[in-house]
C-alpha cells in the first residue's frame, strides 16, 4: 500500500514527500482510511511507530474537506506531556506546510498572554495539556461548539497522571458529536473503560509493541552490582566512538541532576532533563540536544514520550524503568527513521522484578552482556537462585 492509496489532497502529498516518507506505516495503513470515513477510533500503538502522523494527516484532509467558516477551534488534540504536545505541534506544522490550516498550541507554563492571544483568532487545530485547556475554557477563552474531531493521545498516560477527570470535564464541553480518536501504548481494562465513555462504537486498532520490530535496536541488559558499578559501565559506553547522541534515564530528578554534574566533570556536554525545570528551560534544553549541541542528556521519564531526535544513538536505562510500557517508550527514542540504535539497561539486584515484567510484556527475553573486566560480582543465575532461596542482598 502507498500514500496514493489515501488520494490525499496535493499539498499533503507534497509534504509527505518532502518528509521522506515512502510507504505509510502499519498504524497509518489501519487508521487512515478509517478515520477518513469519520470513524470513532481507539488505537493501540506506541511513539515511534508513526501514530502522529496516522492521526494528523487525516485530520488535515479532512479539514481540508469541510469549507465551513467558524471560529473553531475545528480539532482538538489533547496530549499529556508539554514534550509531547510541542512534538504533535511539528508534526502538525509540518504536514500542513502547504495549506493555510492554522494551528495554536496550549500548555501549562506558557504565558496567558501568548495563549489568549493565540485563541483570540478563528484557529483550525488547538493542541493542548488538558489542565491548562480547561483552565482555559473556564476562562471563557475557548468553546468546543465547532470542535469536529477530538484527539486524545497517548490515553494510558492521561490515565496515569490522574487527567481523566479534566478530559471528562473538557469532553462534556463538547457537542458530543465529534468525531473520537484515542491512542494508547496499551489497552488494558482501564483504558477501555475510558474509552466506553468517550468513543461510539469504536474500531479498535492494536499495533503490537514494536519490540521484535525494532530490530533496528539492539537491546542489551547488563548486571550490576551498586552504583559505582554503573558509573563505571556508562562511562565505558559513552567512550564508545560510535556514540552520536545519547539519552540517559533516570529513577529521579535528583539522580539526574547528580549524574549530569558527574558526567559534565568528566568532559561531557551534558544536560538534564526532567520535571522540576521550568518549562522555559525544558525547551530549551530539547533545543540544544535537537541541535546536537548537547550529547548526553539525563532524564527522567518524562523525556520519554515526545522527544523525536533522529541521531540517538544510545538509550541507557541508567536505573530500569518502573513499568514495561516505559522501556518501549525509552527505547524508542533511538532507532528513529529506521536508523540503527542501541538499548542498555542496566540491572541491580532490585530491578529483578521489573526486568521480569519488562519481558514478559515485551515477550521477549533481553540478552545479559558483560563487559570483560567490568563483570558483576555474582552472575545474574546465582542471584535468581539466592532469591528463590528467600535471602540476598546484593552484593552478596
Ligand atoms: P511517531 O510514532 O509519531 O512518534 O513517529 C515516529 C517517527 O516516524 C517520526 O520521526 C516520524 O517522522 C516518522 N514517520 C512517520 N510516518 C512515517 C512513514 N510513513 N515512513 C517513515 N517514517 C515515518
Amino acid at each position: 500500500m502507498s500514500f496514493e492509496t489515501f488520494n490525499f489532497t496535493a499539498a499533503i502529498n507534497k509534504a509527505i514527500t518532502e518528509s521522506g516518507y515512502k510507504d505509510p506505516t502499519e498504524i497509518q495503513k489501519k487508521s487512515i482510511p478509517e478515520i477518513l470515513l469519520n470513524k470513532h477510533i481507539l488505537a493501540s500503538a506506541q511513539t515511534g511507530t508513526g501514530k502522529t502522523a496516522a492521526f494528523v494527516l487525516p485530520i488535515l484532509e479532512l479539514l481540508l474537506q469541510d469549507k465551513n467558516k467558524v471560529r473553531g477551534p475545528r480539532v482538538l488534540i489533547v496530549s499529556p506531556t508539554r514534550e509531547l504536545a510541542n512534538q504533535i505541534t511539528d508534526s502538525v506544522k509540518k504536514y500542513a506546510r502547504y495549506t493555510n490550516i492554522n494551528t495554536a498550541t496550549v500548555v501549562g507554563g506558557m504565558s496567558y498572554k501568548l495563549q489568549n492571544k493565540l485563541l483570540s483568532k478563528p484557529l483550525d487545530i488547538l493542541i493542548a495539556t488538558p489542565g491548562r485547556l480547561l483552565d482555559l475554557f473556564k476562562q471563557g477563552k475557548i468553546k468546543f461548539k465547532d470542535t469536529k474531531i477530538m484527539v486524545l493521545d497517548e490515553a494510558d498516560k492521561m490515565l496515569d497522571m490522574g487527567f481523566v477527570p479534566d478530559i471528562r470535564k473538557i469532553f462534556n464541553a463538547t457537542t458530543k458529536q465529534q468525531q473520537m480518536l484515542m491512542f494508547s501504548a496499551t489497552l488494558d481494562n482501564s483504558v477501555s473503560k475510558i474509552a466506553s465513555e468517550f468513543l461510539t462504537n469504536p474500531l479498535t486498532i492494536s499495533i503490537k509493541p514494536d519490540t521484535k520490530g525494532h530490530s533496528n535496536i539492539q537491546q542489551s541488559l547488563y548486571y550490576v552490582d551498586n552504583q559505582l558499578h554503573k558509573q563505571n559501565l556508562l562511562k565505558h559506553f559513552l567512550a564508545d566512538t560510535n556514540l552520536n547522541q545519547a539519552i540517559i534515564f533516570t529513577a529521579t530528578k535528583r539522580q539526574a541532576d547528580k549524574l549530569t554534574d558527574d558526567l559534565y566533570h568528566s568532559d561531557f556536554k551534558t544536560a538534564a532533563l526532567h520535571g522540576d525545570m521550568s518549562q522555559g528551560s525544558r525547551t530549551k534544553t530539547i533545543n540544544r540536544f535537537k541541535r546536537n549541541e548537547i550529547k548526553v542528556l539525563v532524564a527522567t521519564d518524562l523525556a520519554s514520550r515526545g522527544i523525536d531526535v533522529k541521531d540517538i544513538t544510545h538509550v541507557f536505562n541508567y536505573d530500569m524503568p518502573r513499568f514495561a510500557e516505559d522501556y518501549i517508550h525509552r527505547i524508542g527514542r533511538t532507532g528513529r527513521a529506521n536508523k540503527k540504535g542501541l538499548a542498555l539497561s542496566f540491572v541491580s539486584p532490585t530491578d529483578r522484578e521489573h526486568l521480569r515484567k519488562i519481558e514478559r510484556f515485551t515477550g521477549m527475553k533481553i540478552e545479559a552482556k558483560v563487559i570483560p573486566g567490568m563483570e558483576p560480582t555474582k552472575g545474574a543465575s546465582e542471584h535468581a537462585e539466592k532469591k528463590k532461596r528467600g535471602g540476598g542482598r546484593w552484593p552478596f
